[in-house]
């Protein structure tokens, strides 16, 4: 087994491919010196499957061998030697993982240095240059690979800047640092019982497995936990000769993006510090001084900087972020990898490198750069900094939003009317709460999950939220988080996108997406035309024209229930619900049939000439009734106003054990005829009202929570003789089809198809049915934990669950067109806005995706992204 690869061996593949073996670092700083022939200081590095088989089975036999090769190579290379007493050579050991984890696991730099070699190295440099090397050797190894604290050996260092009455470190005089060097071996004795150690083959090896081991610390842990990296990868380690940046005002380091990494605009970025070591840049000790005055500082290197930037850039064909150091006037690469950048860099970089031949991104490549994250931070608002959080919850629509909080809809609206900007707090939302949602700057609640009635309403909206902050107490009045306590008028901020409550008012930066947003979504719409659609889930006319403007190409879900919410319209409905007579249902059904024509008709113009899918009435009742608490609160209290006397009756009278697995979707419209015909009858009328003013609608009637054939069979009998003698004579455009949301309408798919134009699956409800999982209850309180512990991969009501959910959506598909060969199918849950969930719908040979209206980009991306993948296309792209 090779373990100890060099940074110059020969590889059959481009080093630069081998991140798994050698970590991102490894990898980049292998391809710097074998395939561009960079200044790179000479090393070796320790792979990932030594790292591996360390932290399985302990210290890998053979490794010490290897490494003791590489050791002796490398002397002979450099001509020094580990511990020489004469001329030393020193090395730093750092680790590299795959996926970058800046700052999570250790670093060990100077390594090599000892009571003698110190001597060595003070004959090469000076005394002070050599002492203060030993003195920062022995506190990182002391720290790092000894667990000794930190602070034990920064208040030493503290006094000694005392005693020297001096600013900083480096002032420190040598007679001062040999005190200090004594104090600082003595912290290690009294730790470990031993002396440092001064044998630098053991020292190496016990830094090699410090850094190993910092593979699972706590913060490395919880830092792949939160960007999803798996825990089994292991990291690499890097073993380098090190240069020096704090030699002389001859030297210096610093870090170098090829580009801005902020705005993508050309030209090298970045800082330096001269005479200085790569640590002092990031504790910020000294000001640094920006790139571009490197050129009068350093003519000649700046010079070469350039160049090795510009050779980095065609070479990888993006955007790099280095670390070099100066040692003496001589310019040595550090590190190299594909630099971080923000959505608008994303968006200009990728069409600048489309656009620039030396570079030449082909348009595929291109959008394979940009991220849906990127897409949502050029859509949405971000906060400048961030700032203590002091309540987390899910991140269940994006953006950033201030504004004092209210507790209850009313006040909000009341706030807004005022012209404060709110933040709508509450346990949980419902239909009664959306008139305070609407005017809300953002929405927290502390139950449900991510298609909850707060996530999806927002969601629906682009108002930021935050759901299911389970740790906070939300009272009438105030809200407690911890030991805070925020009341009513206070103000917060709150991070829809990181799922974060902050104290006070954040600085916001509203952002405007760049010229190029509408470039690589031309793009991502030439690559999935005739594969992948993109509709929008929308339910008002200004919802639809404002998806249109994002893209959509129709709308996938109407939720015609979203239609009477609201303070006027609510009540209506739960008349024609809970009507105890046919009058009485007659009644409520005529006024709701006129405002919903005049709905229909809006939505149908906005849309015009492409499809709109509406979804017949699919109310789970407890969304739509008063709490039974409050029912029983206010019947205790004798406070039943008179007018709401029949309601709470009904409320007491329909009540559920299980409201999202009772009186909903089809069943509701098999007990309660006459509003399904209602809502057909108004949808008829409202297209032809279309056709007369001269629009082209296309009406796709749907219906909800099929698990028979029979259903659907009796539905589309019902919508087809209601649309008959609505409009006798004149054909509309329409078709009939079913959500399939149930896992029995997934398997019976092909009955079902025969009676379907279409199937939408509701994978909301699917995933809620798969798992068993209560929509609104799971994700508080269990999913944290699940997630945490590893017993699921991921928060299924977010990214579709592939084995699972996604094996029921290809098998309903599959089955579904084996009855009709001209199925059209698509998918309309939340899953339909997340990419993950987009490329298993385009595996699955889905139709379209729909999702809310301010998802409509990121689909848009993420639909051609996965027909490249899917296709193929994407690995040819990037490997060209
Ligand atoms: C679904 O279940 O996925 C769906 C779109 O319907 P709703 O969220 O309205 O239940
Ligand atoms: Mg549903």
């Amino acid at each position: 087994m090779t373990y100890v690869y060099s940074f110059d061996h020969s590889h059959d593949r481009p080093a630069k491919e081998l991140a798994a073996l050698l970590g991102g670092k490894g990898a980049n700083l292998a391809e710097m010196s074998s395939a561009l022939g960079l200044p790179v200081p000479p090393g070796f590095t320790i792979s990932t499957e030594a790292c591996t088989a360390y932290l399985k089975e302990g210290w890998p036999a053979g490794l010490d061998d290897e490494i003791a090769h590489h050791v002796a190579q490398l002397e002979a290379r450099m001509g020094r030697q580990l511990g020489d007493p004469a001329s030393p050579l020193l090395v730093s050991v750092r680790s590299g993982a795959r996926f970058s984890m800046p700052g999570m696991m250790d670093t060990v730099l100077n390594l090599g240095l000892n009571d003698e070699s110190v001597e060595g190295l003070t004959s090469q440099t000076d005394r002070r240059f050599a002492l203060d090397s030993y003195r920062r050797f022995i506190k990182m190894y002391g720290r790092i690979v000894l667990g000794i604290p930190g602070e034990e050996f920064d208040r030493r260092l503290e006094d000694a800047r005392e005693l020297a009455g001096v600013a900083t470190d480096g002032e420190v005089p040598a007679d001062i640092l040999e005190g200090l060097i004594k104090q600082f071996k003595d912290v290690v004795e009294a730790h470990t019982k031993a002396p440092f150690p001064q044998e630098p083959q053991a020292q190496l090896r016990a830094a090699v497995e410090a850094v190993f081991s910092s593979w699972r610390s706590p913060r490395a842990v919880a830092y792949r936990t939160r960007e999803r990296i798996p825990h089994d990868l292991g990291t690499a380690v890097n073993v380098q000769s090190m240069v020096f940046g704090n030699r002389d005002d001859n030297s210096g380091t610093g870090v170098g993006f090829t580009r801005n990494p902020a705005t993508g605009e050309a030209g090298a970025y970045g800082d330096f510090l001269v005479n200085a070591q790569g640590e002092d840049v990031v504790a910020g000790i000294r000001a640094t001084e920006p790139l571009s005055a490197l050129s009068e500082r350093f003519p000649a290197i700046y010079d070469q900087l350039l160049d090795i930037f510009d050779r980095l850039e065609r070479h990888y064909r993006d955007m790099l972020d280095t670390e070099f150091t100066i040692e003496r006037g001589r310019l040595w690469m550090l590190q190299t990898r594909v630099g971080k950048r923000t959505g608008a860099a994303a968006l200009r970089i990728a069409v600048a490198m489309t656009n620039d031949p030396r570079i030449g991104l082909s348009r595929e490549e291109a959008l394979l750069r940009v991220s849906g994250e990127h897409l949502d931070q050029v859509l949405h608002p971000t906060f400048e900094h961030t700032a203590q959080v002091v309540g987390r919850g899910l991140p269940a629509s994006p953006g950033a939003a201030v504004g004092k909080v209210y507790f209850t809809a009313d006040k909000a609206l009341d706030a807004h009317n005022r012209g404060e900007d709110v933040i709508l707090v509450r346990v949980e939302t419902s239909p009664e709460d959306v008139h305070g949602m609407e005017v809300s700057k953002g929405v927290l609640t502390s139950r449900g999950g991510l298609v909850s009635h707060a996530a999806v309403v927002a969601r629906g909206w682009g108002i930021p939220a935050v759901v299911g902050a389970e740790q906070l107490e939300i009272g009438d009045r105030s809200f407690k988080a911890g030991d805070v306590v925020v009341s009513e008028g206070e103000t917060i901020s709150i991070d829809g996108s990181a799922g974060a409550v902050m104290l006070g008012a954040l600085e916001m930066v509203d952002t405007a997406p760049p010229a190029e947003f509408d470039t690589i979504l031309g793009w991502a719409d030439e690559v999935r035309a005739g594969n992948l659609g993109v509709r929008a889930n929308a339910d008002t006319a200004a919802d639809a024209a404002r998806a249109r403007s994002y893209g959509a190409e129709g709308i996938g879900l109407c939720r015609t229930e979203h239609m009477f919410l609201g303070p006027e319209r609510l009540p209506v409905v739960r008349r024609a619900i809970l009507a105890s007579t046919p009058q009485e249902e007659e009644q409520a059904l005529a006024e709701l049939g006129k405002l919903q024509r005049a709905d229909f008709e809006e939505i149908l113009e906005a849309m015009d000439g492409l499809p709109v899918t509406v979804r017949l009435l699919d109310p789970p009742l407890h969304e739509f009734l008063p709490s039974l608490e409050d029912v029983l609160a206010a019947e205790a209290a004798g406070t039943v106003p008179e007018e709401d006397r029949k309601l709470y009756e009904a409320a007491r009278e329909w009540r559920e054990q299980n409201p999202m697995l009772g009186t909903r979707g089809v069943r509701l419209g098999v007990i309660r005829p006459g509003l399904y015909r209602m809502q057909v009858r108004a949808l008829a009328q409202a297209a032809a009202a279309r056709v007369a003013a001269g629009g082209h609608p296309k009406v796709e009637v749907m219906i909800p929570l099929v698990v028979a054939a029979a259903e659907l069979a009796h539905m589309r009998q019902m919508v087809e003789a209601e649309v008959a003698t609505t409009q006798p004579g004149r054909p509309l455009d329409l078709s009939i089809g079913t959500m399939i949301e149930t896992p029995r309408a997934a398997l019976r798919a092909e009955d079902i198809g025969q009676f379907a134009d279409f199937f939408s699956f509701g994978t909301n409800d699917l995933t809620q049915l798969t798992f068993g999982f209560s929509r609104d209850d799971v994700e508080g309180r269990i999913m944290g934990t699940y997630l945490d512990e590893g017993l699921l991969p991921r928060n299924p009501f977010e990214t579709v669950d592939a084995a699972g959910v996604g094996e029921l959506v290809r098998l309903g598909t599959e089955r579904g067109r084996r009855a009709n060969p001209r199925l059209k199918v698509g998918v309309c849950g939340e899953h339909g806005g997340d990419p993950e969930s987009i490329r298993v719908f385009c595996e699955a040979g889905l139709d379209y995706v729909s999702c809310s209206p301010f998802r409509v980009p990121v689909a848009r991306l993420a639909a051609a992204q996965a027909v490249l993948m899917v296709g193929g296309m994407a690995e040819a792209a990037s490997t060209r």
